[in-house]
Parts: structure tokens; sequence; C-alpha cells
């Protein structure tokens, strides 16, 4: 079978380089890919956002299965336009992926159907928002109810932060993302990451995983996209695994399939645990990034029959296989990030990273200049590595760390803390 990756992060190079290892793949495609993913794929300068262009390519190149990496072409409806037009893709419907794209719509869903989340309340003006703060108090969260690229979540300290988030929402500071705004209870715990192969009617878990989403050592500094990843998260027990699926998950597929649009794909529930047990903080509609680098290196099983069993329905007497091992995941990040940062900066030294035990690296933001590599986004590399427990594989990956060159990149030191500490 031919198939097409549409991304081009880490998550993509991980997802491409356990494709490749498939032997039921003839050719693998990817649009756009990156200079990592290159050595594993054939990469094409493909626009994802002109569906049409996309419909074109797969049937020149009798593609058998698309999958969809990032969530902006599953919430633009790729999925829908591809199945349209006769070709299998892997991913939710426009319709299903409101979970990622919609708060709103999520909290809705778990009200109905008595999935535990933080208490909310959805505002489209401003008055109205800040009276519900100042009877809640704080801490308390404030949510752009659209997709804002990891920026429209205020955890806010105060009752003054939280009604400056509603002012800059409301004032457009998100654009359309902020034209209604979710407010929640804050809640305590330890967050997870927890994803479901999903067919429609049938769930999957994957591997459980944790990630680091401040930019600095020790939980400080911005919000980003995720520094680091490892996997499997001790706080995931066989037990909150099962709430999870029975609390969580599968009151939501039943909930979807219900209105009509069953959910296939990844559904990738950002939860907290508390006291309580499992709530769940929001959904993504996709595979996480950095999480899916670590998955990616513990599972056994071939990746491309689960895709296909769950874009076809058929999950039902399907099981997937992983390593005991640990993954451990260490993001390079170019200096600056995540606020403005310079391409274009050399990277020497991965070959001699790569030879480190245990390891393989990903490229998340890569391009090729001949035989040099450069830097050409925030998030540029994942040095990944499997091991017999988080501390060795947390061992192995800052070897590898430390064979890369590359003055303009930083990384946090400290990825795997907590499981770390928990090992002993
Ligand atoms: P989200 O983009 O919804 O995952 O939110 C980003 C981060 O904000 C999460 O990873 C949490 O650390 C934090 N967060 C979001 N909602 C809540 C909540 N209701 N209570 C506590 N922390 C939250």
């Amino acid at each position: 079978m031919n198939i097409l990756l549409l991304g081009s992060g880490g998550r993509e190079h991980a997802l491409a380089w356990k494709m490749a290892a498939s032997p039921l793949v003839d050719r693998l495609f990817c649009a756009p890919g990156n200079a990592g993913i290159a050595q594993e794929a054939e990469c094409v300068a493909l626009d994802t956002a002109n569906h049409d262009a996309v419909i074109a390519f797969c049937k020149e190149h009798k593609i058998g299965l698309v999958v969809v990496g990032p969530e902006a072409p599953l919430c633009a409806g790729i999925v829908d336009d591809l199945e349209a037009a006769g070709i299998k893709a892997f991913g939710p419907s426009r319709e299903a992926a409101r979970l990622e794209g919609s708060k709103g719509f999520t909290k809705d869903i778990c009200r109905a159907h008595n999935i535990p989340t933080a208490a909310y309340e959805r505002f489209t003006t401003p008055e109205p928002a800040k009276n519900y703060i100042r009877k809640h108090g704080a801490p308390i969260v404030v949510k752009a109810d659209g997709l804002a690229a990891g920026k429209g979540v205020v955890v806010a300290e105060s009752i003054a932060e939280a009604e400056d988030a509603i002012d800059m929402m409301f004032e457009g500071g998100l654009g359309a993302a902020g034209a209604e705004v979710v407010i929640e209870e804050f809640m305590q715990g330890e967050e997870a990451s927890f994803f479901a192969l999903c067919d429609g009617t049938t769930a999957i878990p994957l591997a459980s995983a944790q990630d680091h989403k401040r930019a600095f050592d020790n939980d400080q500094g911005p919000n980003t996209g995720g520094m680091g990843a490892y996997s499997p998260a001790p706080v995931m027990t066989p037990e909150m695994t099962r709430r999870t699926m029975t609390e969580i998950i599968e009151p939501t597929l039943r909930a979807l399939a219900a209105m009509g649009s069953p959910y296939k794909g990844i559904l990738f529930a950002g939860l907290m645990i508390t006291k309580d047990g499992p709530k769940l903080i929001e959904y993504n509609v996709r595979f996480g990034d950095p999480e899916t680098q670590v998955l990616m290196l513990r599972l056994m099983s071939d990746i491309v029959p689960a895709l296909v069993a769950a874009r076809d329905g058929m999950l039902k007497s399907f099981d997937l296989r992983w390593y005991d091992d640990a993954a451990l995941t260490v993001v390079m990040a170019a200096k600056g990030y995540p606020g403005d940062y310079k391409k274009g900066t050399e990277i020497d030294g991965l070959s001699e990273a790569g030879k480190v035990e245990g390891v393989q690296i990903f490229h998340a933001g890569t391009k090729a200049d001949g035989s040099r590599i450069l830097a050409n986004g925030g998030r540029v590399l994942n040095v990944c590595a499997i091991g017999r427990s988080v501390v060795e594989a947390q061992r192995q990956a800052y070897a590898a760390v430390d064979r890369i060159h590359w003055p303009d990149g930083f990384c946090r030191r400290d990825i795997g803390r907590r499981a770390v500490e928990r090992e002993g």
C-alpha cells in the first residue's frame, strides 16, 4: 500500500519512522515533511490546505491511506473531502474534530453525559464572564473556545488576571478563536496524556505518557507546545486507565456516535488525575507532540494495520503490543522559543549523537542545505531514547544531547524528573 502522511513536525517524523518499518508499505510520502522525515519518506511540497491538490496527488500516486498529523487540516474537514473522493483517510471528520476545535462543544458533551471535568460556563460577552469570575474567585481558568495554537488557555492566579484574559480574548487578541470564551474551575492534581485509538464505536488505549509544557527546568517559564515527554506515566496505573476508558473515552464515543458523527482516529485526552480520579482537561483529535515520539519507540506492533482497522471500523478484536521498556524524549528548541527565535542556524553532531545506544533522533523543524542541517522552527529536534527504566532512557537521551553541537539551541535538563524521583 502507498501511504501519504500530512505534517512536518517531530510527531510526523516518529510516525513516518514507524510506518516505514511496516512490511505493508510500498511507498511512503509525506507532505510537506522535513529534513529528518526525508530519510524515511518521499517528501512532497503539497499545500495541505488545498484539499483538491491533496486529492489529485492521492489519485496520481494510488494512495491507499492518508494519515493526518496536525489538527488544522482535520478541523478543516480534510478527512471528509478525501473520503468523499474515495480515498481512505485516518482521522476524525470535521464534525468529530470539534472535540478539539471548540472547547465549549466538548464541555457540553461532558455535562450531558456525566463525564468528569472542571465545572464551567460558556460566554459570548465580557460582562457576564467577569461576573462569573467574581462569583467563583481565583485561581480560575479562562479559555478561548477555538483553536489558538496552544495560546488559548490562561490559568489565572487572581481575579484581575482573569479579567485581563477575558478582555484580551474578546478584544480579538486570539482572532476568531476568542469570540467565545469558556471559564472553568481550577483543578488540582497531576497531569497525564492519554491516547485512545478509535474506530467510531470501539476504543483501544495506547501506552500512557507525560509531557513537560513549560520552557525551563523545574516547570519555570512560559508554556510551550511541549519540551519533552516520557512513557509510561507512573500516575496512569491500570486502574486509572480503566476508569479513564469507562468514565471519559467510551461515553464520549457513544455521544458522538449518537450525534451522527462517530469518532475515528486518535482521541487524545489531557487528564488531571485528581483525588477523585481522572478528569478531562481537554481533548485533542490527533497524536500528541512530543508524546507520539516516545509512544512510537515503545510500540511493538505494526502501526499500519492498526490505522487501517480504525479507519475501517474493525478495532473490536484488535490488539496492540508494547515493549515494557521506558522511553523518553528531550526537545531541543531554538533559543528564544516560544517567543521570537532565529531560523537557519547550523546543527552539527547528529550522526554521532544517533550512535548512543537506544537513541533515536526525530526532527521537528529542520531543513537540509546540501549536507548541512539547519534549524527551521521553534522546536527543532526530539532526542529520544529507550531504556529499561526512565532513569536509563534519560541518561542515554542526555548523552546524545551532549554530542549535538548547536550553540543557538537549548533544552530542559530535567525531562522525566518526576518518574526518576519515583524510581528512586
Ligand atoms: P489545555 O490547552 O486546555 O490543555 O490547557 C493548557 C494547560 O493549562 C493544561 O495542560 C493545564 O496545565 C492547564 N489547565 C487547563 N485547564 C485547567 C483546569 N481546569 N485546571 C487546572 N489547570 C488547567
